[in-house]
């Protein structure tokens, strides 16, 4: 098989729209847990997942899948909930794998874990993550990633200070091809 590049993805806020999800609940983000525990339960309505994943990602997806591994990276305080919102928005076909962790600043270890497993042929490493926090922790760890910051137009403001910088800002997937251009 030839060796193919990895594509590290983050979920909320660069492929999901989660800000539409605490919409639809009416709540502020940090009232989401009994929410969450909720939707679960099958105590409120579902979402409709599939509404909520940014426009850009599917078709973006889809063309990736062929050249890249893609392997989802997230960070959620509910394993079997972010597990729900990936395959009922339609996403989770397009990975080979996918990571999630419940922990702070554990995405750099995630990331190293995988490759040293996974990575040794990879022909290069890219990643995507809206939170220069997780992008500081990726590129510490793996200093050989490219590492993206997806910065949505109206996405949350984000502290950029004291991280180390992404290796580019991305507003949506067209641009994070734009810096794959030989993989996708
Ligand atoms: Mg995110």
């Amino acid at each position: 098989m030839m060796p193919k590049p990895i594509l590290f993805i983050d979920l909320d806020r660069t492929m999901f729209d989660t800000e539409r999800l605490y919409e639809f609940w009416g709540i502020e983000a940090t009232k989401r847990l009994p929410y969450m525990e909720a939707t679960m339960a099958g105590k409120i309505p579902e979402p409709n997942w599939a509404e909520s994943v940014f426009l850009d990602v599917k078709p973006f997806l889809e063309r990736a899948q062929e050249r890249c591994l893609l392997v989802l990276l997230t960070r959620t305080a509910d394993v079997d909930f972010q597990k729900r919102k990936l395959e009922r928005s339609g996403l989770g076909n397009f990975f080979s794998g996918a990571l999630y962790t419940t922990a702070m600043h554990a995405k750099g270890e995630l990331v190293h874990d995988f490759l040293t497993k996974r990575g040794k042929d990879a022909v290069a490493v890219f990643y995507v993550d809206d939170e220069p926090m997780n992008i500081h922790d990726v590129k510490s760890e793996n200093p050989q990633v490219f590492a993206m910051l997806m910065r949505r137009p109206d996405g949350l403001e984000r502290v950029h200070d004291g991280y180390l910088p992404p290796d580019a800002i991305v507003e949506d997937f067209a641009d994070v091809a734009h810096h794959m251009k030989l993989y996708v």
